[in-house]
């Protein structure tokens, strides 16, 4: 009898938390059609939050998750800008200043055609939950505009950035909001956009952006630390299988900032790295790529990928950057970004054995790909806990410019390596938990979620 009750309650208590669930989903798509990445993140933190409603209630109660989709503040602006030719040009800015419960808005600035509301909202999204697992006191924001840096010189990127944080300057400030790079945008940009900002408000803030130039502020190792803080997030995946970046084979998406550091810290610990790609094709070099080549090509001379083989013509090309993963490994990275990934693509590396995925870019693997590789046992780490590497050092960065005092590399190499262990510790932690081990997309959103579900609580409505 008792067992009969307790099975009804469970039961009501399923039903509830999934009415709940489906009703705060239905709000987001109701209000915002046309926001599929947005709608897309959404839906796989809240799959990932039911026996955590199911335990702890209160969060429903309490209106957490209605107001956790909601950023506390959406700006969209205008960046007019001439180009070298004298015509005028205008792009679309975005800041989303998406939570502040654990600290000021952070988050990067992503600049590049395809950016709207939806992106950035859906990567602000995932930059709650990622920050928040970092451990350091950060909310979560993201920004960025519809401008395409590809082929505008120097002065054309300067004069935009003036022109973007003309704007962006009346909202942001160390204790505030604090941005930083994204796709697009590196150290150049941040540098033009910190000039700006210290012209509008005669004061040297450095803290109010990150991934700053070494000379006037920034960090050493955060240039490394997306990429290498993917490597030991994976080191730390594959060592509870009892397997080892070392001797392994890698594929790894894109040849931007994350992958280009993923790469150098793989081959480091004795990974065979053999393919890497740009948004036009992937590069295939069965001995392991020469990353000084790809460094040369895309961080001194802008260049597309598809000139390696002028330096190793043993080296192939092919041409169209998704067909990278029919590459046979054992380690695949997705670093490129959102959606570069699908459910075919899953099951071709499934196929061809591969044993763990770990998101470099953010949102790379797509929902129904996630799901291929949790139902044939691959170890899959998600953006939100391996890619952290990079924005928790960039809350170093914030703490030293603080001090007014910079840290050796080897200092915030331990540090970060000391954060990317626990948050694979954490991860692990919740998903066993809440009932799911091996999930540690369920673990990161969890872990991630309720400690900012839980300073909402704490802080009241407001
Ligand atoms: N854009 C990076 C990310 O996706 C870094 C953000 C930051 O350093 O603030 O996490």
């Amino acid at each position: 009898m008792t067992n009969a009750i307790s099975e009804k309650s469970s039961t009501n208590k399923k039903q509830n938390v999934h009415d709940y669930l489906k009703k705060v989903y239905e709000t987001v798509v109701t209000r915002d059609p046309n926001e599929t990445e947005f709608h897309q993140a959404v839906a796989l933190i809240f799959k990932s939050l039911i026996p955590v409603l199911e335990k702890y209630p209160t969060y429903m109660e309490k209106g957490i998750l209605e107001q956790i989709i909601e950023p506390e503040r959406v700006i969209t602006f205008r960046v007019p800008w001439v180009d070298d030719e004298g015509n005028t040009h205008v792009n679309r800015g975005f800041r989303v200043q998406f939570n502040s419960a654990l600290g000021p808005f952070k988050g990067g600035l992503r600049f590049h055609p395809s950016v709207n509301l939806s992106i950035v909202k859906f990567l602000g999204l995932e930059q709650i939950i990622k920050n928040s697992l970092t451990g350091q006191p950060i909310g979560g924001g993201k920004g960025g505009a519809d401008f395409d840096p590809k082929g505008k010189s120097d002065n054309e990127i300067m004069r935009f950035c003036r022109s973007f944080m003309t704007e962006l300057a009346k909202y942001i400030g160390p204790n505030t909001d604090i941005p930083a790079g994204d796709i697009g945008v590196g150290a150049r940009e941040i540098g033009f956009m910190f000039g700006q900002y210290k012209k509008m408000r005669s004061s040297f803030d450095a803290g109010v952006l990150t991934g700053k130039g070494l000379e006037y502020g920034g960090s050493l190792a955060r240039t490394e630390a997306t990429g290498y803080g993917t490597i030991y997030f994976l080191e730390e995946m594959l060592k509870d299988k009892d397997l080892s970046v070392s001797g392994s084979t890698v594929v790894v998406s894109g040849s931007g900032n994350v992958s280009i550091y993923a790469i150098e810290k793989a081959m480091e610990l004795g990974a065979t790295v053999v393919a890497c790609s740009d948004s036009d094709g992937y590069i295939y070099h069965a001995n392991g790529i020469d990353l000084d080549v790809v460094k040369e090509i895309k961080e001194v001379n802008n260049g597309r990928i598809s000139e390696y083989i002028e330096t190793y013509p043993e080296a192939t090309y092919v041409e169209g950057c998704t067909s990278i993963w029919e590459v046979p490994c054992d380690v695949a990275l997705p670093c490129a970004t959102q959606n570069e990934l699908d459910e075919d693509a899953a099951g071709l590396l499934v196929q061809n054995g591969v044993k763990a995925v770990g998101e470099g870019a953010n949102m790379p693997c797509n929902t129904e790909a996630i799901d291929v590789f949790l139902d044939n046992d691959v170890l899959y780490g998600p953006a939100k806990a391996v890619n952290a590497g990079g924005v928790a050092v960039s809350a170093l960065e914030m703490a030293q410019n603080s001090m007014r005092m910079s840290w050796t590399f080897e200092e915030v190499d331990a540090q970060l390596q000391e954060i990317m262990k626990n948050i694979y510790q954490n991860c692990v932690a919740a998903s066993g938990e809440f009932g799911l081990p091996g999930n540690l997309e369920a673990g990161a959103n969890i872990a991630g979620f309720r400690k900012v579900a839980d300073a909402m609580i704490a802080q009241g409505v407001v």
